[in-house]
């Protein structure tokens, strides 16, 4: 068994069984044995599961976010309104957006070709600690709605609501074996998912050194991939943006669940025209946070997801001294007023400027609540300074002239992009990374795509 921490107060909360290969081949028999009743199912009988699975999320959604803010250190009110609710949302989604797929035909002067869609069999499918339940039933949702079968594993560190989830799905009498969610280690239990033979595609979301091992297991076995990976996004203020309304909403694309989304700004670019203008009221909006119980309905930033990530996170401010940063703002572990807190893993958001772009502090993904800031003197060497990195994931450019934001936008190598907002999402629209972000789209029409094959039958006339 492993130990399962709260990081906001280090105490042990569970225990989870540390799996090996033998239980995900029990969980893969279970998977393959339910394939053909839940395949079996017309569309609109999982799209009925789908709404009944998030009815009952829907009930227990004050259990998820206290639960996932236990599990992650994340505030409550985040908790609330981004994992619980966007936990629920996505099932709701994904019942409808299938509702609305049809088949392909293709006629001919002597046949008539019929595009038709099929689940891909049992699907893998591994997911980080950041947003717990939201990123699993992304994957769930679409997985099932096509008809496929699952072997889920969480992180190990946040096991917790995916276990609510297996529950709630026994609650309502959800059909045995269609979701095998097992916990334990990546390098045992994930990789034992990654090599199973009769797992037949795997959808990854996770760090970049990770994806490469995923793809360097599964791409050999030709199984399909979907690879979501890591990101070291740009925040660019432009001459002409509403300075309050951009700083406020960098420090959000900053901060948010410490600096622990993929699509965190991370990186602030400002045009040196602006640049002491932007910056205390930047800091003004970044002191504004409240860093501090998880528990607690106004807290803003709660702790990192552990200990040895908050080492990590520290590592990387004195690594930003060494390059010759300036901690602004920040810089510091912080112990929070409260006894049961002293052992957690909380840091004070942490703005450096003075960095070369291309430090390592500057190019490497942190995943933490630090922000490096940057002046530019050209467009071009803001697009220059943005597309610097190895990744390619998401970004935000802020200005009052949206048509030169949109142009703007369209030079930036990143999948996902955001003019005068962030984290602005839209189901449909799809969702993911290019360069080391990694491979393949997220979200709508391109979800479903991955989690079905497609066949084409061509009918001679008669
Ligand atoms: P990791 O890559 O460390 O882990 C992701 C998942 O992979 C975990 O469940 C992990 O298990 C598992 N894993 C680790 N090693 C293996 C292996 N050899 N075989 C199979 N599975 C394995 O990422 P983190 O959990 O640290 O998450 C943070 C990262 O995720 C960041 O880089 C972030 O940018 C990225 N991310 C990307 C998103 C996107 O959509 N592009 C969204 C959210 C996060 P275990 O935890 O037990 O080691």
């Amino acid at each position: 068994m492993l130990d399962n921490l709260n990081p906001a107060t280090g105490q042990i909360i569970a225990k989870i069984p540390n799996s090996n290969h033998a239980d995900v081949a029990k969980a893969t028999d279970a998977a393959k044995l339910a394939l053909p009743n839940w395949r079996g199912l017309t569309k609109g009988e999982r799209i009925n599961w789908l709404n009944k699975i998030a009815q009952a999320l829907e009930e227990r959604s004050e259990d998820i976010a206290k639960t996932e803010s236990m599990d992650t250190g994340k505030p409550i009110a985040l908790a609330r309104r981004v994992d619980a609710a966007r936990s629920i949302s996505n099932f709701r989604f994904f019942a409808k957006h299938a509702e609305q797929l049809t088949e392909n035909k293709f006629t001919m002067a002597d046949a008539t070709n019929y595009v038709i869609r099929k689940p891909v069999g049992v699907v893998g499918l591994i997911t980080p600690w950041n947003l717990p339940l939201y990123l699993l039933s992304w994957k769930v949702a679409p997985a099932l709605v096509m008809g496929n079968t699952i072997v889920a594993k969480p992180s190990e560190m946040t096991p917790m609501t995916a276990n609510l989830l297996a529950k709630t799905l026994h609650d309502i009498d959800f059909p045995k074996g269609v979701v095998n969610i097992v916990h334990g280690l990546g390098p045992s239990t994930g990789q034992a998912i990654l090599e199973h033979p009769e797992i037949c595609a795997i959808s990854f979301t996770g760090g970049t050194e990770t994806g490469k091992i995923v793809a360097k297991t599964a791409g050999p076995m030709f199984k399909k991939l979907s690879l979501e990976l890591g990101g070291k996004n740009a925040t660019i203020i432009l001459d002409d943006a509403d300075l309050e309304t951009a700083a406020t909403g960098a420090a959000k694309a900053a901060f948010t669940n410490s600096g622990q989304v993929c699509l965190c700004g991370s990186r602030v670019l400002i045009d040196a025209k602006i640049y002491d203008a932007f910056v205390p009221k930047f800091i003004d909006a970044v002191a504004a946070m409240k860093v501090g119980n998880p528990a607690d309905e106004s807290t803003d930033i709660g702790s990192v997801i552990s200990q040895q990530h908050m080492e990590k996170v520290l590592s990387y401010i004195e690594l930003a001294k060494q390059e010759g940063g300036t901690i602004t703002h920040g810089g510091q572990r912080i112990i929070p007023n409260h006894a049961s807190l002293q052992n957690g893993s909380f840091i004070s958001p942490t703005v450096i400027e003075n960095l070369s772009i291309s430090s390592r502090c500057a190019t490497e993904e942190i995943f933490g609540p630090v922000v490096t800031l940057h002046k530019f003197d050209s467009d071009f060497e803001a697009i220059e300074m943005a597309n610097s990195t190895q990744y390619g994931l998401a970004g935000s450019i802020w200005t009052s002239d949206t048509t030169r934001g949109k142009q703007f936008a369209k030079q930036i190598d990143s999948g996902i992009l955001w003019v005068n907002t962030w984290l602005h999402r839209d189901l449909r629209t799809p969702f993911g990374g290019v360069k080391n972000s990694g491979v393949g789209r997220e979200g709508g029409d391109w979800s479903l795509n991955f989690f079905s094959e497609l066949s084409n039958i061509c009918v001679k006339d008669d």
